[in-house]
């Protein structure tokens, strides 16, 4: 690719070849890729192939069912077709060992999604290899999700306005979505989308080891979830496939720095965009700032090539943003080393600090008493917890309120009625009580023990959100500061008390304020638990001075304001009561488990952890700034 035809909405910034040291660069990526396990084996592949064949002659089987039901006659039923189309990461040629095929079930117009969600669902049912079945009608996308032969299978459904579908049939015709539902269309679009990226992608190659990358690294620092208002598989794949098309010559390693040096200093909400946004003739809704109000609230644009065009980062925060920016910085810094010969691929991909950057946590506990529902429940907070985020952002005291990408679950055999009520209470046999509380009903059955055949069962998930403050928040008339998150803690149990599926006798939801000593173990994963300090966040945890380890990334830590919590157990959320000191004259005599540790749970008393505090490790972590105006 180097003539003067190009894909993008601008020219390439440059058209020149990668150096043999970037090369050479790329080939560490490619082996620090496969020692991290990030390529599927033959075996794995060859058995996905069989998996989509397989599902490809189940949907044509099943597109013959739902004719014979609309009163088809036999032979017309057996020509009416009926394919499936890999989208998503598989389609991209990225997905790694494990990971799901997003599939697409395209049928005639005569079928329906009710034939789907009973017809095709009969038919999954009776194959012994499908197992996890999980049909979801009514998602943003109706979807069936299951393990087929192994493989996770997400399968969309799409029906077009034709009679027949014939294995030749291609999506890339914009007309095919004429008179489509807005579920078809969302659904379709997916396949369109992925379709679209790879067409307009100059060098596929250098883009999905780039991809790779890039998707291993924000994972491993927690920004990579659509759901929780960091970017999905798509956004980063369409901000990798922009790059790719401003260095079209480039190898891989020269995108992913690339990748960083651009979109550390993209002037956001200016949108990314793989090419120009069609209009379409269809009338069909286009991301569009200047006509919606709401499209111009996005606050790191990145728009699907396919018409009709969306964002598909409408979730990120300003919280998450904040985060994602942090994350390109160092990001930034450590490729710049690994392209001059400075540092190895791997320091990109240690994992988040999450559990230890920040001083303050919410921790927001729901359990059921049965796994069917308690997937629901999990789905629903899941989905609903940005909304949380963003109500925190809006108190006066939050600058940064970041939820961790993925939950923490369990499943506990309970002795009594009375276990089962301190699980829904949010005390959990994973977040050690101290050991001056001896209290034997807390002790329930381990995790997974004896849990198979026990009567009573606790299913758990616990969703995290980091709170950094700024340096000075309200004073009240005793003289103490005030953290007060009550209002929207209790709006969001509210939110989740009144979803049409809550049953207050099988579920439970309570949210605790935790000092970041009393996160419990398992957020470490055998990591060291102490705090990393970060640049001028609030308050600070015990000198790393006085333990003689320092480890900081602060800037000046002695003229950090430092906030004591107390927490008050309250009927309506969680408020906590911050007495606020100088460090610098308290030569940093701390918060901790011992002085004041009564994280509250909602509504149900508190539940105080201590926790034992190994030396802090060597390891930095993401630098944090206040901002003043955010
Ligand atoms: P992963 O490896 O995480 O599965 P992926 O590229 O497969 O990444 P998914 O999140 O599984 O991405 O989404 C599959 C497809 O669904 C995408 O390729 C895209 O077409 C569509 N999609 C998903 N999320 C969005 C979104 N937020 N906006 C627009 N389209 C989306
Ligand atoms: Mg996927």
């Amino acid at each position: 690719m180097s003539d003067s035809k190009h894909l993008g909405v601008t020219p390439p910034v440059s058209l020149n070849p990668s150096s043999a040291e970037e090369e050479a660069i790329s080939l560490e990526l490619l082996a620090t890729l496969e020692a991290e396990g990030q390529f599927e084996s033959a075996d794995e592949s060859r058995n996905r192939e069989i998996v989509l064949g397989k599902i490809d002659k189940l949907v044509k089987e099943f597109v013959y069912k739902a004719s014979l039901k609309h009163r088809m006659s036999e032979s017309l039923a057996r020509s009416c077709g009926g394919k499936i189309f890999a989208f998503g990461s598989f389609r991209l040629g990225v997905h790694n060992a494990g990971a799901d095929i997003d599939t697409l079930c395209v049928v005639p117009s005569h079928v329906t999604r009710d034939d789907f969600f009973t017809i095709m669902v009969d038919l999954l049912k009776n194959r012994n290899e499908v197992d996890e079945l999980t049909p979801v009608p009514n998602a943003y996308v109706p979807v069936i999700k299951m393990r087929f032969g192994g493989v996770e299978i997400d399968l969309t459904f799409a029906a077009l306005q034709q009679p027949t579908i014939p294995d030749e049939l291609e999506l890339l015709d914009t007309a095919i979505l004429r008179n489509l539902d807005e579920f078809s269309i969302r659904s379709v679009n997916g396949s369109r989308v992925t379709d679209e990226i790879l067409r307009l992608v100059p060098n596929v190659t250098s883009f999905r080891l780039a991809l790779r990358c890039i998707k291993l690294w924000a994972k491993r620092r927690a920004i990579y979830s659509n759901s929780m208002g960091f970017l999905g598989g798509v956004a980063w794949a369409m901000l990798v496939a922009r790059v790719c098309q401003l260095y079209p010559n480039a190898c891989a390693g020269s995108i992913v720095a690339g990748f960083f040096r651009i979109f550390l200093k993209w002037p956001w909400p200016k949108p990314v965009m793989l090419k120009s946004i069609e209009i379409g003739t269809m009338r069909l809704r286009v991301w569009n700032p200047t006509a919606y109000a709401g499209d111009r609230a996005h606050k790191m644009p990145i728009i699907t090539p396919a018409y009709p065009s969306m964002c598909a980062t409408h979730n990120v925060s300003q919280s998450t943003k904040y985060i994602i920016d942090a994350e390109l910085k160092r990001g930034d810094e450590i490729v710049t080393k690994i392209m001059s010969g400075k540092a190895k691929w791997t320091e990109l991909f240690e994992k988040s600090d999450f559990f230890r950057r920040y001083r303050y946590y919410l921790q927001v506990n729901v359990m059921s008493t049965d796994v069917e529902s308690h997937n629901l429940l999990h789905g629903f907070v899941e989905s609903r917890l940005r909304q949380y985020v963003a109500q925190l952002e809006g108190v006066g005291a939050i600058v940064v309120a970041c939820p961790y990408v993925k939950s923490y679950d369990h499943e506990y055999a309970c002795k009594s009625d009375e276990d089962i009520e301190r699980i829904r209470q949010g005390k959990l046999p994973t977040t050690p009580m101290p050991s001056d509380t001896p209290d034997p009903t807390t002790v329930v059955v381990k995790e997974g023990e004896s849990a198979e055949g026990a009567e009573k069962k606790a299913h758990t998930s616990a969703f995290y959100v980091g709170l950094l403050l700024i340096k000075e928040i309200g004073r009240e008339a005793n003289g103490k500061r005030r953290l007060d998150v009550s209002s929207p803690t209790q709006e969001f149990i509210n939110l989740v008390t009144q979803w049409d599926t809550w049953n207050s006798e099988g579920m439970g939801i309570s949210i605790s304020f935790l000092l970041q000593n009393q996160l419990p173990d398992e957020v470490f994963d055998g990591q060291p638990r102490d705090r990393v300090r970060s640049t001028t966040t609030s308050g600070s945890t015990k000198s790393k001075k006085r333990r003689g380890n320092d480890t900081s990334t602060t800037d000046n830590p002695a003229k950090r304001t430092k906030i004591a919590m107390t927490a008050v157990p309250s009927t309506s959320g969680v408020a906590a009561e911050p007495a606020a000191k100088t460090d610098e004259a308290e030569k940093e005599k701390d918060v901790n488990a011992e002085d004041a540790p009564k994280a509250a749970v909602v509504a149900t008393g508190f539940a105080a952890i201590a926790a034992p505090v190994p030396p802090p490790p060597k390891q930095a972590g993401i630098k944090l700034k206040l901002l003043n105006a955010l």
